[in-house]
């Protein structure tokens, strides 16, 4: 059964939506014809699709027409009711509201809706820290208020401090993510990195190994979080080695933030009562518009106050207006049975494809994802994502912890639920999903290279696979639409 709020609405909304659609999409059509047409392709290939990328969702009809609202056209920097532009009375509204909705929601002492993604909201994350841990004890030191006030010379240390900083986050082949210090953001190149891994037999994180490096390396920041580790994590235990190191303890909840509101993830595994700062994205799994928020202490609140201008362009008003809304939905009954609906989904895939044979990183999943290791099958994770993508399956490769593929080609594939639950699969269509994916793989051949050995990147399918896996998929999807009752 579909969600009542989210996509799946009740007949007079969708009807509603319809029409609220149809006519936007003809004053496009005035205009740029093609863009309107573009975007009824997009829906076309969207309910057309078996979307199992574990970040990937479909927001409800409310939250996407928010954003198409005036609200894009105010300027707001600053905070509410403290604005460097006139006229944010209504702008003050709608990020107060999202605000609100989110710390009642989260249980946060305090919540920041400005930023514009996840990486945004690292990013506000990461100044907070070094402006409450390294900037304010430096202003304090010199007697200042203000870092303007302070001499060239003090400026030249605080900016020599901000560089010795260091960050010790999940390693990125364990599922740890780019922006937890890795060279390719800017977090890399902020501070000084070292991650802990998983442990190599279970692939289960290692809080002993945590601490060890933890105690050892001695970081400002101790980040956890994740885009690829299908496990829970006891934040509890996280926040004491943090505790005892003396880190600042940030949780980037950005995956699986629809767990936490949805009341999956409670105790040691809600991050909110045990980490300084939360961080999330709003289009994942808790099925908002594309956007971040940052939960924090009050401690760090008026440091977070300060992403916009530090880290961030002027807030888009439209987009936090939409995240209040979607904040409103994920606080209803529904969205709670919807985020139990995904972990237990997750748990029947994971089961679907190990009863087949599949070797599943960590041996399984306890939140809303699972990662296949596909070199049983002789495939590259690349070639496994490539193979699903023909047969009408939307996945994406990942590494596996130590993987001999490295990041680019990889040995991992991962899976998530969030989306297809939204569309209204249950057990049964979780486990035919998994026949469906085993098979492809099952079917799938690496092409060898002039030497003989399997490639990397090239593959052949068994002739007919890709088309009976489709047409065995459009059954499910024909009898869980996406957004039933709207029609263009
Ligand atoms: N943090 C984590 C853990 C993520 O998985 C992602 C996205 O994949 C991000 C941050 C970045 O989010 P965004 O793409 O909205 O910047």
């Amino acid at each position: 059964m579909t969600d009542t709020l989210a996509p799946g609405t009740a007949a007079d909304v969708a009807t509603t939506a319809s029409r609220a659609f149809r006519d936007a999409l003809e004053v496009i059509e005035s205009v740029e014809p093609r863009i309107a047409a573009a975007t009824r392709a997009e829906l076309t290939d969207q309910r057309a699709s078996l979307k199992l990328i574990a970040s990937e969702n479909y927001a409800s009809p409310a939250v996407l027409l928010t954003m198409g609202s005036w609200f894009s056209d105010k300027y707001a920097e600053g905070t509410v009711g403290h604005r460097f532009y006139a006229g944010c009375q209504n702008v003050d509204t709608v990020e107060a509201l999202a605000a609100e909705h989110a710390r009642e929601l989260f249980g946060a002492e305090y919540a920041y809706a400005q930023p514009h993604s996840g990486i945004d909201a690292n990013l506000v994350a990461f100044w907070s820290i070094l402006a409450h841990r390294v900037e304010a004890p430096e202003l304090a030191e010199h007697g200042v208020k203000n870092v303007n006030d302070l001499s060239e010379d003090h400026w030249e240390v605080l900016r020599k401090k901000f560089g010795e900083q260091r960050m010790l986050g999940m390693s990125l082949d364990a599922g740890g993510h780019l922006t937890h210090g890795f060279r390719p953001n800017i977090s890399g190149k902020m501070f000084h990195q070292r991650s802990y891994g998983t442990d190599p037999e279970t692939q289960l994180l290692d809080y002993d190994e945590v601490a060890r490096v933890a105690r050892e390396f001695k970081p400002l920041v101790l980040i956890a979080g994740y885009s690829a580790y299908p496990r829970r994590v006891n934040f509890a235990k996280m926040a004491e080695i943090a505790a005892e190191v003396g880190a600042t303890f940030m949780v980037d909840m950005a995956h699986f933030a629809g767990l936490v509101a949805g009341k999956v993830f409670t105790g040691d595994e809600d991050p909110v009562p045990h980490a300084d700062l939360v961080t999330t994205t709003t289009h994942k799994s808790l099925r908002g518009p594309r956007g971040g928020l940052v939960l924090s202490k009050e401690a760090y609140a008026a440091d977070v106050d300060r992403g916009c201008p530090m880290v961030l362009g002027g807030p888009l008003a439209h987009v936090m207006a939409a995240k209040a809304v979607a904040l409103a939905e994920a606080r209803t009954a529904e969205f709670r049975a919807y985020a139990q609906r995904v972990a237990d989904n997750a748990q029947t895939l994971a089961e679907g494809l190990q009863r087949r044979g599949v070797k599943l990183v960590t041996g399984g999943t306890d939140n809303h994802l699972v990662l296949l290791d596909v070199s049983g099958f002789g495939l590259t994770g690349r070639q496994g994502e490539s193979a699903l993508l023909d047969a009408g399956i939307v996945t994406n490769r990942n590494a596996v912890p130590n993987d001999p593929n490295g990041a680019w080609y990889t040995s991992g594939v991962r899976i998530g639920t969030p989306a297809l639950t939204t569309r209204g699969f249950g057990a049964a269509e979780f486990d035919t999903v998994a026949e469906l994916i085993v098979n492809v793989l099952k079917q799938t051949t690496p092409t060898t290279t002039a030497s003989g050995a399997p490639g990397k990147a090239k593959y052949t399918l068994a002739p007919g696979v890709a088309e009976a896996t489709k047409a065995a998929a459009a059954e499910l999807l024909d009898a869980n639409p996406l957004y039933p009752g709207l029609e263009l």
